[in-house]
This record gives C-alpha cells, sequence and structure tokens, in this order.
C-alpha cells in the first residue's frame, strides 16, 4: 500500500555542529560571528521554507528485480544485487524537503552569495538525510507493528546513483511510486526536481545481508566510501532502526 508521509520541518532541522562540519568546520573549533550569522539566517529560511514530505511503497522482490535492472545499465555486479535477493521486505520510497529552499540555492549561487548559498545547501542536504532517517524508522515501525520485524532487523536505503545502480534506475522506480503526488519530478538527466530530494529502496533483513567488502571495481572512484559507516554501525549497534 502506498504511503504519503508527513515530515515535521522541526524533525529535520540540523545542528549547527552538523551543518558547519559539513562544511569543513571541526565540531571543536569555535566559529566566527560571521559564520553563526550565516548559519542562523540559513536555518532561519529553512525553518520557514522547508516543507518535507515522503512517500513509500512496499515492493515485492520480483517487482523490484525489474525496477532495479532498469535501463540495463547497472555494473555487472553491485552490493544491492546481492543484498535485495536476501531481504525480508522491501519499500520503493522518495522524499524532498520542497521546491522553495532548493530554488533559493541555485539563486543565492546565481548572484553570486556563495557563503549563504552552501550555508543553505549544507543545511538542506543534512534535512533531506534526516527525513530519509525517518522514513527508515518508520518502515522499521510498520513492520513491527504487523510482527514482521526481529531483533536483527536493520534496514538500510539504496538509491539510483550509487555503489553501481545507474541512475537511470530512477525511470522505472518513478513510474511504480509516483513521487510526482508529493511534487517530486523526474528530469531528462534522471536528476529529481526539487533538486533536494533523495529516492531509492528500503531494504529490510537480518543486519548481516548488509555487509559486504568494498571491493567492487567503482568502490576506487568512491570518494565518501559510506558504506564503512553503515557496516561499522551494524557491528556496533543490535539494530540501527529503532528510535531507542
Ligand atoms: S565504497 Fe562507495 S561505491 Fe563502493 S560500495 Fe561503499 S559506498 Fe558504494
Amino acid at each position: 500500500m502506498k504511503k504519503i508521509i508527513k515530515i515535521a520541518t522541526g524533525d529535520v532541522t540540523p545542528k549547527r555542529r552538523d551543518v558547519l562540519e559539513m562544511q569543513g568546520i571541526p565540531s571543536d573549533k569555535k566559529p566566527s560571528k560571521k559564520v553563526v550569522t550565516l548559519f542562523n539566517g540559513a536555518v532561519e529560511f529553512f525553518r520557514e521554507q522547508a516543507r518535507p514530505a515522503g512517500i513509500m511503497i512496499g515492493i515485492s522482490k520480483p517487482e523490484f528485480e525489474n525496477i532495479y535492472y532498469g535501463e540495463a545499465l547497472n555494473e555487472k555486479e553491485t552490493p544491492l544485487d546481492i543484498i535485495f535477493r536476501k531481504a525480508d521486505h522491501l519499500a520503493l520510497f522518495a522524499l524532498t524537503v520542497g521546491e522553495e529552499v532548493s530554488r533559493k540555492i541555485t539563486e543565492l549561487f546565481k548572484t553570486h552569495e556563495f557563503a549563504l548559498a552552501s550555508m543553505l545547501d549544507a543545511t538542506a542536504s543534512l534535512g533531506v538525510e534526516k527525513a530519509a532517517d525517518s522514513i527508515e524508522k518508520l518502515f522499521f515501525n510498520l513492520l513491527t507493528q504487523k510482527g514482521e520485524s526481529t531483533p536483527a532487523t536493520t534496514i538500510v536505503r539504496y538509491s539510483p546513483g550509487y555503489c553501481g545502480w545507474h541512475i537511470s534506475g530512477q525511470k522505472k522506480l518513478f513510474t511504480f511510486l509516483h513521487p510526482e503526488d508529493i511534487g517530486i519530478t523526474l528530469l531528462d538527466s534522471y536528476l529529481m526536481k526539487p533538486l533536494k530530494s533523495v529516492s531509492g529502496v528500503l531494504v529490510a533483513g537480518n543486519k548481516k545481508i548488509h555487509m559486504f567488502k568494498d571491493s567492487y571495481p567503482f568502490c576506487t572512484q568512491c570518494t565518501t566510501r559510506s558504506c564503512h559507516t553503515r557496516i561499522k554501525q551494524f557491528a556496533q549497534t543490535r539494530t540501527s532502526n529503532r528510535d531507542d
């Protein structure tokens, strides 16, 4: 069943420390007054203008296999290709913090207000991440309510454009999910509009299924190595999707 999810802006407004860290200012360094003023301006705009919303739909493995195959442009071997087949449950999702925030970022860059543009860009990016975390938790809670989770159940999201899943996978994902219902459209480039949006698949299963070695050929181009952080979290926690 498709679910449209209302998300409170307050729940996805990032902390100052995280926004500054994203821009290379370490948390143990006192920010200058100018930086604090920029942050306050960016976060005030975000609080007033962000319109976070999400959409999610459960999907079977055969249905997802077709979506994942997409336009036949994926890397030959990918972690998701192995992981989704071992999953207990799958759901497609998309979410956004709304058009106005993305529009303002573009405008600020165009008018060469780079410092404020970068601050708002970092605020919005972290806001999208927080919204995605909340959708993972929601999926976990829905599974728990139906008695379909276990103490080892962990949910991880994967998106087209990352880890070997070609960005053209957005085409079939959009056809199935219809993120247009919450104002997200797909451009010919497969980028989403508003830009500060994310889409993908939520994969629920034993945390062991999400652990893999980052030795795929495309990993040599990866600058984030974000799978390391995830896998480290799994090793440290019993499950990563609980509120407690
Ligand atoms: S190293 Fe980067 S590209 Fe490779 S699996 Fe990890 S996150 Fe994905």
